[in-house]
């Protein structure tokens, strides 16, 4: 602080050694000769005292190098607030690198088609039949999608190995506010960019899920409580992703919280959603369950419905207090409901390098649960928080923030996991 009371611009200092990243740094964004990174226009002045360019070192836990081709740089990435945008099919020439078409894809859920997503496409070979109003400031959300792909996976290299058969992965842990819906949109969206076809279940009546894919999840919509109470199929429920080809999902909306007391007198009480998943007609490689912060009978729905658990950890220090309890209940519901019930993987979430705590929760998880926990590990990032207010997930918010690149390692190890030890309800 200054004699007069001002402080030093953190931004032009660099004075603070902050390494949480509030932005994108795209290498060689600056020599390239543009004034700003992609978003930076529309984003307030960072609090922290990061300069721009520092956000990324070859130390980040987290991180991952953006090889962002001269294309990636120049596309400008802008926030995208039109309802009316819709995704365009790519054709087979744009096909994203190392999906093969599949035969499977021929037995699209009656929502909507599914079009193999293409993020070799450029520019000029997306054409929209509907024109935003503002072009300029508004450019179609698969625009977006198609932007993320080409910044995560400049060169194509990376491919995410569809399943021999539909994964339905229970995303749980009754501590609340720990990443299971970040993690639920964001391995969805990832794993959809990539070719898989994907399935949100929004099981928290708080309907985060819902909100995070700008699903429409007000009161009188229809959503996973018809499912599960009065036994409408799942299909007539689920709504396709705007912008993202490949995801769907069923929302929850307010009437989900009267579901847990409900379903007490419903017949077959816990199997109703695991019941309504098989007889979905259309074909998922991925369902996605984002359970609510409690183990009450929605939780154990999904249970019951899924073969895999994904159990995000957050990396504090009341991260494994409780998860005894979780890991009890997996195990009841394994002898008594679902014995292909398995925790299949451990993601930690919220990682902050600046604390030895991070490390240490990190070390007790590894120790605990050995391979099953994912080599890559969400930083906290202030990009993924800030997506779910603009109704995207932080891939297409921020493909190039750390946030983004790590959800998409985690969907990248998942997918190839899942190739390597299928899981399968049918196994
Ligand atoms: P849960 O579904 O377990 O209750 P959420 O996914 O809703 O948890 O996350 C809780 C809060 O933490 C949300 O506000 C979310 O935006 C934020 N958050 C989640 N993951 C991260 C992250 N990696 N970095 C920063 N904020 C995060
Ligand atoms: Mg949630």
């Amino acid at each position: 602080m200054h004699d007069d009371g001002r402080y030093d611009d953190p931004r032009v200092t660099g004075a603070a050694d902050d390494p949480v990243s509030r932005e994108t740094e795209y290498p060689g964004w600056r020599s390239a000769g543009a004034p700003q990174s992609p978003s930076e226009s529309d984003r307030e002045a960072p609090t922290s005292g990061v300069p721009w360019s520092s956000a990324r070192d070859a130390s980040d836990p987290g991180g991952r190098p953006v090889n962002a081709t001269p294309e990636a740089r120049v596309i400008p990435i802008r926030r995208n607030t039109s309802a009316s945008a819709r995704f365009e099919p790519a054709t087979a020439s744009q096909q994203a690198p190392g999906v093969v078409p599949d035969p499977r894809s021929t037995a699209d859920p009656p929502v909507a088609s599914a079009a193999p997503y293409g993020p070799t496409g450029t520019d000029a070979a997306y054409v929209s039949h509907e024109t935003p109003t503002r072009e300029e400031d508004d450019p179609p959300l698969a625009m977006e999608a198609m932007r993320a792909v080409q910044i995560l996976n400049p060169s194509g290299e990376v491919s995410m190995p569809r399943p021999e058969r539909t994964r339905v992965m229970c995303v749980a842990n009754q501590k609340g506010g720990v990443g299971k819906t970040t993690t639920t949109v964001n391995l969805a969206v990832a794993l959809a960019l990539h070719g898989n076809r994907v399935l949100v279940v929004d099981l928290d009546p708080q309907g985060n899920a819902s909100t995070g894919l700008n699903v429409p999840h007000h009161t009188g919509v229809p959503d996973v409580y018809e499912c599960l109470i009065n036994s409408v199929p799942l299909e007539e429920v689920t709504q396709a992703v705007e912008g993202i080809p490949n995801l769907w999902c069923v929302p929850a909306t307010i009437d989900l919280a009267g579901a847990e007391i409900e379903l007490v007198s419903v017949v077959a009480r816990e199997s109703r959603l695991a019941r309504a998943i098989d007889a979905y007609p259309g074909h998922f490689d991925y369902v996605f369950i984002d359970c609510p912060p409690s183990l009450g009978l929605l939780t154990v729905n999904a249970l019951v419905a899924a073969q895999e658990v994904l159990i995000p950890i957050q990396c504090e220090y009341y991260a494994l207090e409780g998860l005894n309890q979780l890991i009890n209940n997996i195990n009841l519901v394994r002898q008594h409901l679902n014995p292909r019930l398995a925790v299949s993987t451990i993601l930690l979430t919220m990682y902050d390098r600046r604390t030895r705590l991070a490390d240490a929760v990190e070390q007790d998880v590894r120790n605990h649960f050995g391979d099953k926990v994912l080599q890559a590990v969400i930083p906290r990032n202030v990009r993924v928080s800030e997506a779910p207010s603009y109704g995207q997930s932080v891939m297409t918010y921020d493909p190039g923030s750390r946030g983004a690149t790590s959800y998409f390692e985690a969907a990248q190890e998942i997918a190839e996991r899942g190739v390597k030890e299928p899981v399968s309800r049918n196994a």
